[in-house]
């Protein structure tokens, strides 16, 4: 195979796929998990909505904005890690035979939870009012959210979130398809904690998924109470470091706790 070569046009080029790639996964991701839960089973989610007053137009349209410079950041990180790839500097395996297959998810889960530590501690250092100003204000612009918050960052907190899976990678030996799947698990769990309507099920499970992993009605706290609810995937930290607030009166009646 000719070696590639990662002169400036062809990393421009590269930047620009990845770009579009991703931009398009937020609007296609965001706009079917949006038409599911409000339009599609609006009647039977309506009581699991966490807030029904619209949304305005202009918050939308800067989530928006934020999110497709996110994409920007994130394709500049995501070429970059393709580069540290290709030059044999990550852990990353493809040889199937080369760990047992158990330590697939097990490195799934490994990476997140190093995400997950990484992401509390950082969170509640963005918080500090100096930096909060500069890195973590524009996330919290949005009070209610809704799947088009997912991605809208300042640049500054994006550098933040889009550094760690680069460093990684440099250290846990990942199998390709454990990195796909961190890749979609990133998307799917940052819609579903802004989306602002809990799916997580009633009962017995529901009680279970809401004590161990975040959710809408867990993160829709952060957004409205700001100094709690800290974490990114797990309620791990914050029950740790006694930083989880109680459930909105809603969010109670489907997560029992
Ligand atoms: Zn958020
Ligand atoms: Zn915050």
């Amino acid at each position: 195979m000719q070696e590639l070569n990662f002169n400036i046009t062809t990393t421009i080029v590269m930047v620009s796929v990845l770009f579009l790639i991703i931009v398009i996964r937020y609007f296609v991701f965001s706009g079917a998990y949006y038409y599911t839960t409000f339009v599609l089973f609006r009647k039977r989610l309506l009581s699991r909505i966490l807030d029904t007053n619209p949304i305005s137009p202009g918050q939308i349209r800067s989530e928006v904005s934020y999110s497709i410079l996110s994409a920007v950041i994130f394709a500049i990180f995501g070429i970059g890690t393709y580069w540290l790839w290709y030059k044999g500097f990550t852990a990353i395996y493809q040889d199937l035979g080369l760990y047992p297959l158990w330590y697939i998810p097990l490195s799934v889960f490994i990476v997140l939870f190093i995400q997950d530590t990484y992401y509390y501690w950082v969170h509640r250092w963005m918080h500090i009012p100096k930096v909060y100003r500069y890195f973590h204000k524009v996330h919290h612009n949005s009070v209610q959210t809704s799947v088009w918050t997912s991605f809208s960052f300042h640049p500054l907190e994006t550098l933040l979130q889009a550094i760690i899976i680069p460093l990684i990678i440099l250290w846990v030996p990942l199998h390709t398809y454990a990195l796909l799947a961190i890749l979609i698990i990133m998307t799917i769990s940052a819609t579903i904690n802004h989306a602002g309507v809990e799916i997580y099920p009633k009962g017995k499970y529901g009680s279970w998924v809401g004590k161990l992993i975040i959710g809408a009605t867990h993160h829709d706290v952060h957004h409205r109470k700001f100094l709690c609810n800290y974490g990114l995937y797990f309620t791990f930290w914050d029950r740790l470091m006694g930083t989880e607030r109680e459930l909105s009166s809603k969010g109670k009646k489907f997560l029992k706790r």
